[in-house]
């Protein structure tokens, strides 16, 4: 039987570090962790040992792995003859329900990933306002294209000079940073002198309206709505990340649950039932400038391909069942309540800040984050060791760095797995409580 080491060493002969996804390097094994089956809530590694997936495909398996809908929704694209490249009836019924679901929605387009979603609809706000710059918010993330993998993730020392936004790969131009001007979370008067210097030149401010990406900030009472005022009045679009929050605590979004209506958005993950789906939408008048509706370009031979687009349809149905958020909400409620108690118990220096069915895991506070720099304390090589530490005990949380990363639960997870993770908590935390004060 192959371990996670040989299969790492063979693959990274043909593939760079192994894997196909940068991130997919888990730090606290050493090695990616390969898979070889996945039911439910439960993923198998290759060396035959059985986990409950806090990982979920990064927000991607709120349905869980394999769920019958799904399966199903396979079959019958199997059946419709995998037609791709063409427009079907179910590429209408899938935008029909999720505009009637999103708040922002008036027109959509559906594409294969959030980092594709965001350098699509960018173009589109940029041609609607004739304006180039990007005003964007630290710790937020929108995607890996070299429009706007800039200044998202500085280092603790770059935070300080803003007006030089961090690139947060090699290979970027310098010349892309003229076009961004990163802000910090949660700061209106931030934003408000952004406008004051910038507006003029700015097609759009894009942020995550809860920041799930730097440890789960939420927006303070009033943030998003002067974000929106100011926007508004300064003929600026308003663009509102949801690739991660989209149906995960209500099939309208945070713009839902948080009352905030953007100009467009982004959503994914969760939407394709585990498939590669995402969608970018928002107000008619903007949408309609992508041709042959208007001038803007956006193909892509297998943009909205009917795989996707058929396990999208069978997500919507899932998520409209009666019982399908109370669920979630059950689980989460257990979940929160007991990661509380041993938070308590334990007297520990972190906070699980939670929204729908994903949460982080910040380590080095008892405060809610505001902004990123707040995230500064969270201690990488500790998160390690709690990754580690799970692992050992059949419960798979995902590394990403050691950072303040974002984990999760699906429809498929019942309560007896989430006690079995608190379980599993409850040890791993306990016996690291001295360095977690
Ligand atoms: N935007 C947000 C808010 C995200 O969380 C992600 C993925 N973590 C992306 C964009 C990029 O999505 P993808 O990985 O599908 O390219």
């Amino acid at each position: 039987m192959p371990t996670l080491q040989s299969q790492y060493d063979k693959a990274r002969k043909v593939l760079p570090g192994g894997v196909n996804s940068s991130v997919r390097l888990n730090r606290a094994l050493g090695t990616p962790f390969y898979v070889s089956r996945a039911r439910g809530s439960r993923v198998w590694s290759i060396e035959g040992r059985e986990f409950i997936d806090m990982c979920c495909a990064h927000g991607a398996a709120l349905l869980g792995h394999a769920h019958p809908a799904v399966e199903r929704a396979l079959h019958r694209a199997v059946e419709v003859g995998l037609a791709h490249s063409f427009e079907t009836e179910y590429h209408e019924e899938l935008a029909r329900k999720l505009c009637a679901c999103v708040p922002c929605a008036e027109r959509i387009r559906f594409c294969s990933s959030g980092t594709e979603a965001t350098l699509h609809l960018i173009r589109a706000c940029r041609a609607f306002t004739g304006r180039d710059k990007i005003i964007r918010v630290e710790g937020h993330f929108h995607g890996y294209h070299e429009l706007i993998y800039i200044g998202g993730h500085p280092p603790a020392s770059c935070t300080e000079n803003r007006t030089h936004p961090y690139l947060e790969s090699p290979g970027i131009p310098a010349a892309f940073a003229d076009f961004i001007i990163p802000i910090p979370f949660n700061d209106v008067d931030a934003l408000a002198r952004a406008i004051a210097e910038h507006g003029r030149e700015t097609a759009m401010v894009i942020l995550e309206p809860i920041n799930y990406n730097s440890g789960g900030i939420q927006p303070r009472p009033g943030y998003l709505e002067a974000v929106r005022r100011l926007t508004k009045d300064a003929g600026i679009v308003l663009f509102f990340d949801e690739i991660q929050s989209a149906f995960k605590k209500s099939p309208g979004g945070a713009q839902h649950d948080l009352g905030v209506t953007p100009d467009v958005c982004t959503i994914g993950k969760a939407i394709g039932g585990g498939l590669p789906l995402s969608a970018f939408c928002g107000r008619a008048d903007i949408m309609d400038l992508f041709q042959p509706a208007g001038p803007v370009q956006h193909s892509g031979t297998f943009n909205a391909h009917l795989i996707p687009v058929l396990a999208g349809l069978a997500f919507l149905e899932e998520a409209a069942k009666p019982d399908f958020y109370p669920r979630l909400q059950q689980l989460e409620n257990l979940f929160h309540g007991g990661v509380d108690q041993i938070i308590a118990r334990h007297d520990l220096g972190m906070i699980v800040p939670r929204h729908g069915a994903r949460f982080n895991i910040l380590l080095g506070r008892r405060t809610p984050a505001e902004r990123y720099e707040d995230t500064f304390c969270h201690d990488r090589a500790v998160m390690l060791k709690i990754i580690k530490a799970c692992y050992d005990r059949g419960v798979y949380f995902h590394d990403y760095g050691g950072g303040p990363a974002h984990h999760g639960y699906s429809i498929q997870h019942t309560p007896e797995d989430i006690g079995r993770v608190l379980d599993v908590l409850d040890e791993v935390l306990g016996q690291l409580k001295d360095v977690l004060r």
